[in-house]
């Protein structure tokens, strides 16, 4: 038998994942259909800092929502602990930054917005980070960014979700996305039909090709990222840290991500040697302590790339009822609660939002009707 929903998501990464709270939580019953297992793609892979990376190199829009999640956060995080006892551990460690070439436009951003960032000397770089392998006469230090643990937050969520009645679908693919008369009605999957007044498309890098069944073209593409993690001990490395694009990001149980590559190459998720090199590079050039640390994993994951720094959040032109959520690229986590919201009030028509929708809308800039 068919199943009826009230909202339907497809894909069930942090985006989904995110969207279908704000909707159970306005009273709808909510499916999501996941191709895999929730959070496994690009959400499992990521490094969870709160920021994007060299934030004032960004749209303003991107440091409009980016805002308002990171002043959401530490809410969600009370709320998913409470509710599931599963900590997604929200960390404000602060984020150091050895590169200071654009310091000035730093600086002058860092005013606009009323963010906390200072020029600091090698000394206080070295109080903040002892480890430090050369610390630079000059950093930037931002010290109110904080980072979730990806895979801590994606299973706080589900079992959120599950409290919250919300319908898993997972092992279930979309194949198409079902309209009649201008409008969504629901989808096709490989299990069958699912019918539904709205849905939402939130299928990370593959959100080009389920649009492109109903005509709509988005420049949604997939980007290769590489990352490593080091088995290291509590204290061995104590605040994020970034240089030439590479950054470290200290778990409160002492493991350290590396990251990352920035890769075009399709839908190929296949690590390299060649990054894992890179990688281990740049992590002993900042933190050469972690020499002595057993190198544990290597992962590749595929971010829903966007050529202009923004996501697309709003409805699809031409049908009624279908709304997009993707293509957060590098900064999925951290838009990802303002996004949610922000989808979730289009959606259910709320005349108040969270931030000016316009800016994130499919226009014919991002998008081309066929
Ligand atoms: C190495 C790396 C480091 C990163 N670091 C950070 C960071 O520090 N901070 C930050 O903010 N962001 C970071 N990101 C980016 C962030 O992880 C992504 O922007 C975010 O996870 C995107 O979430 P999503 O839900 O759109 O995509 P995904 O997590 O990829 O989820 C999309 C889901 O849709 C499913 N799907 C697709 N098509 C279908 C279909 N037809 N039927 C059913 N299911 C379907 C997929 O299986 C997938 O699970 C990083 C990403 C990577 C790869």
């Amino acid at each position: 038998m068919n199943q009826t929903t009230d909202c339907l998501i497809v894909g069930g990464g942090l985006i989904g994942m995110l969207t279908a709270r704000e909707m159970v939580a306005a009273g709808l019953a909510v499916t999501i259909i996941e191709k895999g297992c929730v959070g496994g793609e690009s959400s499992w892979a990521g490094g969870g800092i709160l920021s994007p990376l060299y934030p004032w190199q960004y749209p303003l829009e991107t440091t409009v929502l980016a805002s308002w999640s990171q002043s959401h956060y530490p809410q969600l995080a009370e709320e998913l602990i409470a509710g599931t006892g599963i900590d997604p551990e929200w960390t404000q460690c602060g984020l150091l930054m050895l590169d200071v070439d654009e310091a000035e436009q730093a600086l002058s951003w860092a005013q606009d917005h009323h963010q906390s960032l200072q020029m600091v000397d090698a000394e206080k770089s070295l109080q903040l980070e002892p480890g430090l392998g050369c610390p630079p006469a000059a950093a930037l230090w931002m010290p109110q960014i904080a980072q979730v643990r990806n895979p801590r937050l994606i299973k706080s969520l589900k079992c959120d979700l599950m409290g919250r009645s919300v319908t898993l679908r997972e092992n279930e693919e979309v194949l198409e996305l079902l309209c009649q008369d201008g409008r969504v009605t629901g989808v096709r999957t490989d299990r069958g039909k699912v019918s539904a007044p709205l849905v939402v498309a939130a299928g990370g890098a593959w959100s080009a090709a389920l649009l492109k069944g109903v005509g709509q073209e988005v420049k949604i593409e997939p980007v290769r990222g590489q990352m490593l993690l080091y088995k290291a001990q509590p204290g061995v490395v104590h605040r994020m840290v970034m240089q030439h694009g590479h950054y470290l990001i200290p778990r409160r149980d002492g493991h350290v991500l590396v990251g990352s590559t920035v890769e075009y190459v399709g839908f190929d998720k296949s690590i390299t040697s060649t990054a894992r090199n890179e990688l281990q590079k740049a992590a002993l050039m900042m933190m050469p302590k972690l020499e002595a640390y057993p190198l544990i994993a290597h992962w590749a994951g595929l971010r829903p790339g966007n050529r202009n720094g923004l996501p697309l959040i709003g409805p699809v032109p031409g049908v009624q009822g279908l709304f997009i959520n993707s293509g957060h690229f590098r900064n999925g986590v951290v838009l990802g609660l303002g996004s949610a919201r922000l989808v979730s009030d289009l959606m259910l028509e709320r005349t108040a939002m969270i931030v000016d929708p316009e800016p994130y809308r499919i226009t014919g800039e991002q998008a081309v009707m066929q």
